[in-house]
């Protein structure tokens, strides 16, 4: 019954990375994404080097450093003193050590260069299509949209996100709502309430909160995330996290934290959730990817890195193990399973450590006290920490 097609549900970083991964082999592949068009919020994204060194193998990590930045270190501040505590260099050495540049981003421009390199690839994107359901069937699957229209294909990447349809075919788990909120901003450079750095990611933390800062487009536009507990979430107010709530969080923070506050966007917000790790990812044909399989709080600024890596690890697996044009169930099963072999021990130990990192930029008291004490102590080409991650 299949035509052959690889389909891809869910056009965000993780599907457009699979479906150019993928198409790169030679495969036909087709996007189904439910939003009239291809679009990402219009915030900044870091990208560590274990991304930046496969969007170089899929061609298009060119384009991305022409339109975002290099910082030349990662800082991290306490957000109550101001003190420096510590920073990673991420410069010459770095990118030889890990085999790829740590690069900054505009979300928007990074989807843009995906759809079309996948364009050129020949990946068929299709809009407005909302995936409701996937049936296996002997040879293939079949995947019904809203609209009612069918697609059938060799198998199913359910890349659609942290509320995935796919899997709750597989699970009966839910978010979890960890109590803190993002506001996010990204703008014009002469709109910054406090100071900046243009050469950085500076991490500024403090109990129950943390702001992050980097520039965009060649240090034209600069990015700014502010995270907090909500002590209306713990209360069980509907109305948690809202805009009185970061600045009663942030107005115990030193002066250049305060000031980063007015230049966030205070119309949208975003709750911070993850999941456990699942140990399946695959339901017949059909397998997860991104954060439909592994959503991670965003500690670690990992989510897309690994949504990358699971793309190309996928792209990987189906060339080791269908050779053949129409491919065999058992060629099918034996290439979901070794992607996923490969994937969920290494997603499942980052989304752990994402906690224990939130937990350490978060803590108060004599555990904020020795935490300043051994970042102050750490050398800045120290990268033991970060060599599992990066490395990898
Ligand atoms: P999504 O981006 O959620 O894409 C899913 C897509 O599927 C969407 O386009 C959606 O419309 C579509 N879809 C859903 N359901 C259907 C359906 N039924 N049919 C068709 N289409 C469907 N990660 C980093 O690596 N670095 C960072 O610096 C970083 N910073 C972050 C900061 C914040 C505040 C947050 C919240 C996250 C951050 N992340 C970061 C995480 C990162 O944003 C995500 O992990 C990543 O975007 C996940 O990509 P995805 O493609 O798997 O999912």
């Amino acid at each position: 019954m299949s035509d052959g097609e690889i389909l891809v549900i869910g056009g965000g970083i993780g599907g457009l990375t699979a479906a150019l991964a993928i198409a790169r082999s030679g495969r036909a592949v087709r996007v189904l994404e439910r939003a009239p068009e291809f679009a990402e919020i219009g915030a900044g994204l870091q990208l560590a080097p274990n991304a930046t060194r496969l969007l170089d193998r899929l061609g298009v990590l060119d384009a991305c450093v022409e339109v975002g930045v290099l910082p030349e270190r990662l800082v991290f501040n306490d957000a109550l003193t101001g003190e420096r505590l510590t920073h990673l260099d991420l410069g010459e050495g770095f990118r030889r050590r890990y085999g790829g540049p740590y690069v900054v981003m505009h979300r928007s421009d990074l989807l843009r260069i995906l759809v079309e390199a996948c364009r050129a690839q020949g990946v068929a994107l299709e809009n407005g299509k909302q995936v409701d359901t996937v049936t296996t069937e002997p040879g293939g699957v079949t995947v019904t949209c809203a609209d009612g229209s069918h697609h059938t294909g060799v198998l199913a990447v359910a890349a659609d996100g942290l509320r995935s349809g796919s899997r709750g075919r597989l699970s009966d788990d839910e978010p979890i709502d960890s109590g803190y909120v993002a506001y996010r901003g990204a703008v014009p450079l002469d709109e910054v309430t406090g100071p900046v750095s243009l050469s950085e990611v500076v991490v500024w933390f403090g109990p129950g909160l943390h702001l992050v800062q980097y520039p965009l487009r060649s240090g034209r536009l600069f990015n700014q995330v502010a995270v907090f507990r909500s002590p209306g979430f713990a209360a069980g107010d509907p109305d948690w996290g809202n805009p009185d709530e970061l600045d009663a969080a942030f107005s115990v923070t030193c002066e250049s934290v305060r000031m980063a506050i007015p230049s966030l966007w205070r119309t949208n917000r975003w709750p911070m959730y993850d999941r456990e790790p699942l140990d399946n990812w695959l339901t017949g044909r059909t397998v997860l990817l991104g954060d439909a399989a592994h959503p991670m709080l965003q500690y670690l600024a990992q989510g897309a890195c690994q949504a990358i890596e699971d793309g190309v690890s996928l792209a990987g697996s189906l060339d080791r193990h269908l050779t053949d044009a129409v491919p065999d169930a058992v060629s099918v099963d034996k290439a979901l399973h070794a992607y996923q072999d490969e994937r969920i021990p290494r997603t499942a130990h980052i989304q752990r450590t994402a906690r224990i990192w939130g937990d350490m930029w978060h803590i108060d008291g004599v555990g904020a006290l020795l935490r300043n004490e051994v970042f102050t102590q750490r050398a800045v080409d120290d990268y033991r920490h970060v060599d599992p991650i990066y490395g990898a």
